[in-house]
Parts: C-alpha cells; structure tokens; sequence
C-alpha cells in the first residue's frame, strides 16, 4: 500500500471520531455533525445522464449555515452512500473547492451561487488531483475503521486468515475465505471495466490481497467497479440481454445463470462501445426519447440492495464474463444489438 493510506488512516485515528460499529451511514453523518458543530442535509437528486456518464456522483455545497451533500438518486446505494462518505471526507479534511462554486452552482439555475461558499464533486477522473485522492481514501476507510484496528494486532499466520470472523463479533461480515473469493471473482470483471476510457481506479489493485488489506482492497474494487457500471448505464442496450439470455436458455443454463450471462453480456456490449464510439457520436445516447430515470433497470441487483448483495453480484458476473469476451468492433454482430442511431 502507497503512503497515502497511512498517511490517511493516522488522520483518521488522530481524528478520534465517534463511527457507529457496525457501520451506519445515518449515525455516522450525526457523530460528524457533532464534532464539527455544523449540520449536514443530504439531498438526492436526478444528476441527469451527462453527469452520470462524466462519471460525476456527488457534490459538496458548503453553505454559511449548512452542508449539502447532493448525490445521484439513481445511484446504487453502496455508490450513493461512498459518495456521501466522499464529500465528509472533504470535509474532516478541510479542503476548500472554492475555484468550482461558481461553476457547479451555475447548473442548478435555482441556487444563488455567491451564497456558495465552497463546492466540491466526487467525479472518478480526478484521483490525480491530491485532495480528491485523500477524500476518496478516507472514504474508503470510514465504513472498514473498526476492521483496520483490528488488523493492525500482531497475529501468526496460521490465525491471520480467521480474524475477521473470530476476533471482530460481528454478525454478518462475511469470513476471510469468502472476501478472497470475491476479490478473486470480481477482479476479471474491475479489469476490463477500470480499462474502460473515463473509468479510474484511485490505484492498481493486486492479484493477491495481503489478508490485512483484504477489507480495504475488496472495498476499492466494489466503489471501483460500481462506478465503472454506473457510469456506463447509458450504454446497456436490452437487446443485447435478450438475445443472450435466448441463448443462454436454450442451452439449458438454470435461469439464474442465464440472468448473469444476459448481464455480463449487456455489460461487456458497454464497455466495447465506450472504448470503440460509432463515428460521429462522441457519447452514444440512451435510447431515443428516455430520460435517465427511466433506466433503473439496466444490470445487478436492486439499487437498494447494500454492499454485500452488489459485491455478490459483481462476483458471479466476473465469473461469467470469461465466456462472453468483450467483442472487437470488426466481430460486433454476435453480441451487440443493432446500430445506434
Ligand atoms: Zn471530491
């Protein structure tokens, strides 16, 4: 791990913030509006598919009596509440976006923007600017504190890899063995999507996860990953998970299997049309005539699910993505749907 996680995980114990065990974002928010004496309003809002594909999540408005934090309704809610995490870690670190106010606050006509005192957004292109990379750490590590302390006990390596489960008393944190077997499976999947153009990742994630880093490493690859996802969701096509799902069931697949290969199928048809745009288009639209919030239903579980159900699903689509190979734009017409207009 580079520095900027210990650098960040000592500003975080040095903070000696009250975090709810087990995490909950609500108290969380509450135990940070105590401490820095200032309230927090969170405000989801349709961010519209130009943000949403720009890769914009959230954003800080920071008001002489109140903090907003805006966040994309639309968002699935590991994303929303990361995003959420992102901008009070803006906060706890005290960053200033002054130089953005005028320019986010001028995209919602119905704010004064001089009332702005600072603004600032979660948008996954710009962890080579130093305050986004330290807010997207710390956000990192808010929800995992409780699970850093513990591993930074000195244990053998015969008991390492049970620690999770034995030592931390908390009921439904999945052991050890299943965190690896998640990273293991979602990493095909966070590979293609973080080579995607306009997908990043804060920082190269191993193939083989150190047992002390596993919780933070597997967060990084979900936020990663779910971002990468969200932000292609104007690309999915229904054909294309129709066709494969036909396919699929006629091969005889269970139909929870020929759900996931559908998926994978419509998510690897984005990602080949992020990389490769028709000419002439350099965003492909939605389907002509369908506002953004109408695309709910795109891939993986229900938006409301948490963080394990979406790291579940993001594991059996890493699974399945090996039998449907991202096409080359010269061998489409297996997998993607007709031309967009
Ligand atoms: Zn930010």
């Amino acid at each position: 791990m580079t520095s900027r996680w210990s650098r960040i995980t000592s500003f975080l114990n040095q903070l000696n913030l009250n975090i709810p065990q087990p995490f909950e974002l609500n108290a969380f928010i509450r135990s940070v509006e105590e401490f820095r004496g200032r309230k927090i309003e969170i405000v989801p809002v349709d961010f519209g598919i130009d943000r949403i594909a720009r890769g914009i999540v959230a954003w800080w408005w920071s008001f002489p009596d109140i903090d907003c934090v805006i966040i994309d309704r639309s968002a699935p809610k590991p994303l929303q509440e990361h995003g959420v995490l992102h901008e009070i870690a803006h906060m706890l670190l005290e960053h200033v976006g002054q130089r953005l106010a005028h320019t986010i606050a001028a995209q919602f006509r119905q704010l004064d923007s001089h009332a702005v005192l600072r603004a600032l957004a979660r948008d996954i292109n710009r962890y080579d600017d130093p305050d986004e990379a330290d807010a997207e750490t710390l956000a990192t590590l808010i929800p995992i504190a409780a699970t850093l302390r513990l591993d930074t006990r000195p244990t053998s390596a015969a008991s390492g890899h049970v620690r999770g489960r034995s030592k931390s008393g908390l009921s439904g944190v999945p052991s050890t063995p299943v965190k690896h077997h998640l990273y293991r499976n979602i990493r095909p999947l966070w590979e293609r999507l973080i080579d995607t153009p306009g997908v990043s990742c804060l920082e190269p994630l191993p193939t083989q996860p150190h047992p002390a880093q596993l919780d933070l490493l597997l967060r990084r690859m979900v936020v990663e990953s779910l971002d990468g996802l969200h932000r292609l969701r104007h690309l999915h096509d229904p054909s294309v998970a129709a066709a494969a799902r036909t396919r699929a069931t006629a091969a005889g697949l269970h139909p929870e299997r020929a759900t996931s290969v559908a998926e994978a199928a419509a998510i690897t048809t984005a990602i080949t049309r992020a990389r490769h745009p028709p000419r002439g288009h350099h965003r492909p639209p939605a389907q002509p005539g369908l506002h953004h919030t109408q695309m709910t239903r795109t891939w993986g579980p229900t938006p409301g699910s948490g963080f394990a159900a979406h790291s579940i699903w993001l594991a059996t689509i890493g699974q399945v993505l090996p039998a449907s190979p991202a096409p080359t734009p010269s061998s489409r017409s297996s997998l993607t749907a007709p031309q967009l207009p």
